[in-house]
């Protein structure tokens, strides 16, 4: 859900600039894509994409061999019917949310903000606060997408995989995507979060949420250790738990933190006897039906 943020200020940045031709304000619409990172990076363009890219696929590609070769739930299904419809939901959100994205940036100029971050004189204060004020915000995103019914509806895309894997951390409905970024953006704007900051959180997030996901059968003591900071996948696979109370837990993205602090921390032992997904779904959707399944009639 993931790079919508830097990718709104830096398409902002690109579509602020007024003075530009009617000519390249057509073709940064018709090349989303290339207008992603444009500018206000902490890595020169055209590095930033490449960086943010790499990171993406080395945590794939790395996790993917490591969860299939020491699995912690044995598999039942071939790689391919594991993976397939996740990877699709992955890059039709990729996508989507660039074109949101541009949309706003045609309408507001999120660098016109004065916001409390941006007048700290320390990048380093500045940048810690904007990294845990985001991370909080997605602690909160997420656990209100399991208390407003309607918010569940969307989110279950994601918690229906019985074979939880790298690739579900890119198993969402588009609108949870479009829908988180809503607040996020008000928030950078309102408190003039730098696009330096979003980026360097996003790549965090991004390589976190990918090992939190992954079926990777994580030494215990290095899960344990590393379950001080942040959120393991001990603790996420307890969160897509079929058993409610487990399910209504942890529901933190970066920081373990969050979840300690605001009382829905949860531990378990006998992992192995957990049942992932949800119950009254068998989790074998294809794009179409992981696209309706919000709607009513389609229970679960
Ligand atoms: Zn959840
Ligand atoms: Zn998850």
């Amino acid at each position: 859900m993931f790079a919508l943020s830097s990718q709104l200020i830096n398409a902002t940045r690109a579509s602020r600039s007024r003075s530009r031709s009617e000519t390249q304000i057509k073709s940064l619409y018709l090349y989303p894509l290339r207008t992603i990172h444009y500018s206000l990076s902490p890595i020169p363009y055209p590095l930033s994409p490449l960086v943010k890219l790499v990171i993406v696929i080395i945590s794939i590609v790395s996790l993917l061999i490591l969860e299939n070769k020491f699995p912690f739930f044995p598999y039942k299904t071939p790689l391919r019917s594991r993976i397939v419809n996740n990877f699709e939901l992955g890059s039709i959100n990729s996508i989507v949310s660039s074109l949101f994205a541009l949309a706003v940036a045609r309408t507001i100029d999120l660098h016109s903000t004065a916001g409390i971050l941006s007048t700290l004189p320390s990048p380093i204060i500045a940048g810690g606060l904007s990294f845990l004020i985001l991370d909080l915000y997605m602690y909160f995103w997420h656990r209100m997408m399991h208390t407003i019914p309607i918010a569940w509806r969307f989110h279950l895309v994601h918690h229906t995989d019985r074979q939880m894997n790298v690739s579900t951390a890119y198993r969402f409905h588009p609108i949870e995507i479009i829908g988180s970024s809503i607040p996020k953006l008000f928030l950078i704007w309102s408190l003039g979060i730098s696009s330096n900051f979003v980026l360097i959180y996003e790549l965090v997030f991004t390589a976190i949420v990918a090992l939190h996901h992954s079926n990777f059968a994580l030494p215990p003591a290095i899960d344990r250790a590393l379950a001080y900071i942040i959120l393991t996948p001990h603790y996420h696979r307890i969160h897509h738990s079929q058993v409610v109370a487990d399910t209504n837990s942890n529901y933190a993205s970066v920081f373990i933190w969050w979840d300690r602090l605001f009382g829905t921390y949860r531990d378990r032992q006998n992992m192995q006897n957990i049942q992932l997904g949800i119950s009254e779904e068998s989790g074998e959707l294809n794009l179409l039906l992981s696209l309706i399944l919000p709607l009513p009639n389609s229970k679960p």
